[in-house]
């Protein structure tokens, strides 16, 4: 069944934001895409309308039980007036795999992608265009069955919202400071840790929370069961040079597979440059440093792309890396990397869906 997206458009377009003071997340453009789920229906009704609430009733299952999942990509206005994506395929095959673990119905892919340029074409004056700045795209879908029982829902709404976000770093990369979270847990292997479900971000507030409370930007999550191996750096994956060797940890079902991390380890696959996926303690990055060969650490994230860590602070001992000042591997991935969501550098990788 061919879908056909009926587009409605605004009569009031907003005012535009001021490009220097975007900031993240806080400005919506003037549409949005939705589609409805009815079992024995199927997913149908895909339209863009104006940007505007929902009225849900208070029962929808959603608010109660959480069945909600989101994905997160941006779009980028190249100098040459094209705006590009950058590997949406990778985001819309992540959000069928979280539609499977929430028993959330499939969504097509290549229909997702046509709704996704459908919108980013029609809100197209809405990219800014000031350096480092973009379109942060957030696909995401909750049950609406009005019921309380516990039970995957009969009804859902893949929704798309789009909004203007400002430069990650305005005044340059710079280095975070981490604290290692030794009591709360982001995931266990067997639960929701390697899709983006709205409830993972809910479990992280309280350790987030305290660490800023204590000065650090964010939280270094460690492995569910023993506290040893690490597992994640925030919202980000995380990634150590020891020896002139990269390693990340390995996806195991307690880790997002980011689409950044994949990227990261293509290139430098492609520069050959040693990286190795794999279970790795605290304790080894700890033992590392203390003898010299802690180069670097940094997360990797469709937000920031490249955060270098600066400092790592576990049961009381802190550590500072690479002189809390950006390592040269992750200056480098940064440019290469925003260079092909920029259009700047060449897509060797093919890596960019133009849009226009
Ligand atoms: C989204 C996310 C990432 C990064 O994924 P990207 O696809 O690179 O943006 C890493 N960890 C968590 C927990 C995330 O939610």
């Amino acid at each position: 069944m061919p879908y056909q997206i009926k587009i409605e458009k605004t009569k009031t377009p907003k005012e535009k934001p001021d490009q220097h003071n975007l900031g993240f997340g806080r400005f919506f453009t003037d549409h949005m895409f939705v589609m409805d789920y009815a079992a024995g229906k199927g997913w149908h009704d895909p339209r863009i309308i104006p940007y505007s609430p929902l009225s849900l009733d208070p029962s929808t299952m959603v608010f109660h039980y959480g069945q909600a999942i989101f994905e997160g990509l941006k779009a980028y206005r190249s100098k040459d007036g094209r705006i590009l994506l950058f590997r949406p395929t990778k985001n819309i095959e992540r959000l069928n795999i979280s539609n499977d673990r929430l028993c959330i119905p499939q969504v097509d892919p290549g229909f997702a992608l046509e709704a996704i340029k459908t919108l980013v074409k029609l809100d197209e004056d809405w990219i800014p265009s000031l350096e480092g700045t973009s379109l942060y795209i957030r696909p995401f879908i909750i049950s609406t069955d009005p019921y309380l029982g516990v039970r995957p829902s009969h009804t859902y709404k893949f929704i798309i919202i789009l909004s203007p976000v400002g430069a990650y770093y305005p005044e340059g990369i710079n280095p975070v400071k981490i604290y290692v979270e030794e009591n709360y847990v982001r995931s266990v292997k067997g639960g929701l840790g390697y899709v983006k479900a709205a409830g993972n971000y809910a479990a992280s507030l309280k350790a987030q929370e305290e660490a800023n409370k204590k000065n650090y930007t964010q939280v270094l999550w460690l492995d569910g069961v023993e506290k040893k191996y690490i597992e994640e750096v925030g919202t980000m994956n995380v990634f150590f040079v020891i020896n002139s060797e990269v390693i990340t940890p390995s996806l195991e079902g307690s880790i997002l597979p980011g689409v950044t991390r994949d990227s990261v380890i293509h290139v430098l696959k492609s520069w050959n440059i040693k990286i190795t996926e794999r279970r790795i303690t605290i304790d080894e990055v700890f033992d590392a440093h203390a003898k010299g060969m802690l180069d670097e650490s940094f997360g990797t994230g469709t937000a920031a792309v490249i955060s270098p860590i600066g400092s790592l602070n576990w049961k009381g001992k802190t550590i500072a890396i690479s002189n809390e000042k950006t390592g040269e591997l992750a200056q480098k991935l940064y440019d290469f990397i925003t260079g092909i969501q920029y259009g700047k550098v060449e897509d060797t990788f093919n890596w960019t869906v133009q849009v226009l």
